[in-house]
């Protein structure tokens, strides 16, 4: 991938740096020409999420507060203050596009804690199914010191990671990253990344940037996250107006590869790196729907075992004893056991509320490879 366009779900974080500017005001026009950009990717059918910084940037110069920095209480209220302005604008600027924003903020719990994790990654997809435009930040009001990103670089990348984004861009004031402090006369950008190597982590260096809290140092560190779950990252300055052309067009910046796809880095997720605490016995119909690509409806499930939480990793048996797939699971195991073998039409008499209609969506769910399902 070198041009935006062919990216199908796009997050683009902001630095604070590129959003406020010297009187603590807006940068409004330059907000303009980025959702100009987003606006020709979204016609063109990119799914578009944008992170942006700024809260407590601006929060703090309405609040007339000196440069320098703040105590965790202080810029929780300074964010507390900013997050207004800044969904205001947003609200503003991608509205006059046509463009529906939708504001998102989000902990570190969030993004770590599954059964949240799920709930986050479905309201993005439905609010991306309806075209609307989800403007993310952490929630910095509540975020206490031992559980909070502090660099919007990280929480994008795992925001690409939980929705499958296969493209993440990185604006801020720099234009990407450099063999050697940048302004050194040995400094050289590189332009492309394939592996994060220790020399690549080296050339990050110390954290430079005066008003956001990320450096380099955070950038290479979302690099890791988001390329280990499939999606192209670049880093590019957006100190220009239309930093996303620019990309497109083949300006300075750095690309870092991955090496699988956002579904199969998805996949290989479940299906390796988590302990199935659960089991779930399913027909021989939700079986050929699993091997056909589809979700694992309650009604095909026969019996539970073991005891889990939404959001955690079980295995899918058949009647005779054999793991067919992994995933996770969109209920809790007691209303896993009243909805199973129900229609879907039939759950809300049953859990009092309207429940999904999926007991693992096929996305979050894994056909074990070596399975060979003998019809019987
Ligand atoms: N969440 C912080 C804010 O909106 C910014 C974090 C960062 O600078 O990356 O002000």
């Amino acid at each position: 991938m070198k041009r935006l366009e062919l990216a199908r779900r796009l997050v683009v974080k902001i630095g604070s740096a590129l959003l406020v500017n010297g009187d603590g005001q807006i940068n409004r026009d330059w907000l303009a020409s980025l959702v100009a950009d987003l606006s020709h990717l979204r016609t063109g059918g990119t799914e578009i999420v944008i992170v942006s910084s700024g809260a407590i940037a601006l929060g703090r110069r309405t609040l007339g507060w000196a440069p320098g920095p703040l105590k965790l209480d202080e810029s929780q209220a300074a964010a507390a203050v900013g997050q207004i302005a800044l969904a205001h604008a947003y609200q503003q600027i991608l509205g006059a596009d046509n463009l529906v924003a939708a504001q998102i903020l989000l902990t570190l719990y969030d993004t770590e804690e599954r059964r949240r994790y799920l709930n986050a990654r479905s309201t993005l997809t439905t609010l991306l199914r309806e075209g609307a435009v989800p403007v993310i930040n952490e929630n910095d009001t509540v975020a206490t010191s031992e559980i909070r990103y502090g660099d919007n670089d990280r929480l994008a990348a795992r925001v690409s990671s939980m929705i499958s984004a296969d493209c993440l861009v990185l604006l801020s004031d720099i234009d990407g990253l450099y063999t050697a402090p940048p302004g050194s006369p040995e400094a050289k950008l590189i332009p492309e990344v394939l592996d994060i190597t220790p020399e690549i982590a080296a050339m990050a260096g110390k954290p430079v940037s005066g008003v956001g809290s990320g450096g380099m140092i955070t950038k290479i560190e979302a690099a890791r996250i988001a390329i280990g779950a499939g999606a192209h990252m670049v880093i590019a300055s957006g100190r220009e107006l239309h930093p996303l052309k620019r990309i497109s067009e083949g300006g300075n910046c750095t690309w870092f590869r991955p090496k699988a796809t956002p579904i199969a880095s998805r996949k290989r997720w479940i299906a390796g790196a988590l302990e199935p605490v659960g089991r779930l016995v399913v027909d021989d119909g939700a079986v050929k729907a699993l091997l056909a690509g589809r979700s694992l409806l309650p009604s095909g499930v026969r019996r539970i075992e073991g005891v889990f939480s939404r959001g955690d990793t079980v295995s899918v048996m058949t009647l005779t004893g054999g793991e067919i797939a992994r995933g996770l699971v969109a209920y809790d195991k007691s209303d896993a056991e009243r909805i199973a073998g129900l229609r879907s039409s039939d759950f809300e008499e049953r859990l009092g509320w309207r429940g999904r209609d999926e007991m693992i969506h096929r996305d979050d769910l894994v056909v074990i490879g070596s399975f060979h399902h003998e019809p019987g």
